[in-house]
């Protein structure tokens, strides 16, 4: 069926719903996958070129295996030519559960009676912030249901809140938020508490399937959702991240969504998202999802190398609901952030009976299940072994370099002058304050063989301010 914008009231031109459903199954079922074509559109793509929706169409189309390879060998080379080898660690931390919507798929819908709802007071909020400070952990993202308690208000003070915990040499240096859409006031009023980036996720851009799995409350507004970032670009929150939640429609169909969604933020603000994310559908309490558009490994690792490719200028976000072998795999393709030791169930942090217990997810306090349960210091045990450097930089979003990615991606060594200094001096802070012991030497190490990769100018620099937060200083960066 054919999206008609027109339907919407939408009295701003760049607000009108920009995603027309027969477009994107036209470019798919017209695509060029000519070994020819498709060997062009990979090395447009390692030329540093955006990929237009044609271009992408002929990707998600490609079924010969070798050039499924060829994508994937894109997507590594293309990552090993912009982005350095550093992967950005960050927590999620579940604020509030209670919910008006009733999306299928999710355990926390309003219709589940056996969901138990939590919203942490501020004395949970700082424990849980506190626990996550122990562990090291130095970006945040705080994620609510949607719910009238969580106003723009309510998470404001949840974001202050969350800057003036300090344990110790622990602090939060960047809080994240995924939560429901605002309205213009609404964004400004987060904006100003300083977060970090804006979450909303189409989950999917299908109209039609988006009817289906979401039936009531005003989630079940497909545009209202789809225009709420542009709705957070008008109120200057121009840091912004997009998602779809595969899983619940055609998975090639929602690559192009994304891509569309990131050239239309580009196109109207000169900014794209600085974040994708594309979590596959998991179990959940309930869920009324059924297996047809299930994502096979196969399929979920060629739409990462795809999507790196697509949008080269954007930060790809691979989170713990995928597997350690998969999340090891995809990593290579290029996602740039990566959640570690995440707990998904309400106030999970804080709570050390639960860790002693270490029992399975209780699904009727999570919103789905996790596949990589493993701590923050094994995923960094593993990162370092496989010779990525852990990162808990912070320093773009406080130098006010906005664009972070894009600028990565444009400015001639940004990596060596920014991202791998403030990886190797976040690393070092880690290990003199966190590390186990038998992980320090290995870390240690992965930071001699990385100061290489420091712009020579600042290489002196960088090794003076190691010796200084051997010494105790803290929170050096570029
Ligand atoms: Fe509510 Fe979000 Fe779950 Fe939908 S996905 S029911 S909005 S918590
Ligand atoms: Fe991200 Fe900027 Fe730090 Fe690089 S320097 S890791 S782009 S915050």
């Amino acid at each position: 069926m054919k999206f008609e914008p027109q339907q919407y009231k939408i009295a701003d031109e760049r607000m009108k719903p920009f995603i027309d459903a027969e477009e994107i199954w036209d470019f798919i079922n017209n695509a060029n996958t000519e070994k020819k074509e498709v060997r062009k559109i990979i090395a447009k793509a390692i030329n540093k070129e955006r990929l237009n929706l044609a271009e992408v169409a002929s990707l998600v189309q490609t079924t010969d295996k070798e050039l499924i390879e060829e994508i994937k060998q894109g997507a590594i080379d293309l990552k090993k030519k912009v982005y350095g080898n550093r992967i950005v660690l960050f927590a999620p931390l579940y604020v509030g559960n209670l919910c008006a919507n009733n999306c299928e798929y999710c355990g926390f819908k309003a219709s589940n009676k056996e969901a138990k709802r939590v919203t942490l007071s501020d004395k949970q909020l700082i424990e849980n912030v506190e626990a996550l400070e122990d562990n090291g952990h130095k970006r945040l993202i705080l994620v609510y249901g949607e719910h009238k308690k969580y106003s723009p208000e309510a998470i404001a003070d949840n974001v202050r809140t969350v800057y003036k915990v300090k344990k110790g040499n622990g602090e939060i240096r960047r809080v994240n938020i995924n939560a429901a859409p605002l309205d213009i006031e609404g964004f400004r009023t987060i904006k100003d508490a300083g977060i970090g980036t804006y979450q909303v996720f189409q989950e999917t851009y299908n109209p039609e399937a988006y009817k289906v799995y979401h039936t009531s409350g005003k989630k079940s507004d497909f545009v209202n959702r789809l225009t709420s970032l542009d709705r957070a670009q008008e109120a200057e929150l121009d840091d912004v991240g997009i998602g779809a939640l595969f899983g619940l429609y055609d998975w090639r169909y929602e690559v192009l969504g994304l891509v569309r969604h990131a050239n239309h933020l580009e196109a109207c603000y000169n900014v794209g998202p600085h974040t994708i994310s594309f979590p596959r559908i998991q179990e959940s309490l309930d869920s009324k999802v059924t297996d047809e558009y299930i994502v096979s490994d196969d399929d979920f690792t060629k739409l990462v190398a795809i999507l790196r490719l697509a949008v080269p200028y954007t930060g790809l976000i691979l989170t713990a609901r995928e597997t350690q072998e998969i999340r090891k795999e995809v990593l290579q393709f290029g996602c740039s952030q990566i959640d570690a030791g995440t707990k998904i169930e309400m106030g999970a942090y804080a709570d050390d009976a639960k860790e002693e217990e270490k029992e399975k997810q209780k699904l009727d306090s999570e919103q789905f299940l996790i596949g990589d349960e493993r701590s923050l210091a094994d995923v960094i045990d593993e990162l370092v072994e496989t010779d990525y450097i852990p990162s808990f930089c912070t320093a773009c979003y406080r130098k006010g370099r906005t664009g972070e990615h894009f600028m990565e991606f444009s400015v001639p060594g940004f990596i060596k002058k920014f991202c791998t200094p403030n990886a190797i001096l976040t690393l070092s802070e880690y290990i003199e304050d966190y590390a186990r012991p038998e992980t320090k030497q290995a870390a240690w190490d992965l930071i001699e063989r990385n100061l290489s990769e420091v712009e020579p100018k600042l290489r002196g620099i960088v090794e003076e301010r190691i010796e200084k937060v051997k010494q105790g200083e803290r929170d050096l960066y570029f």
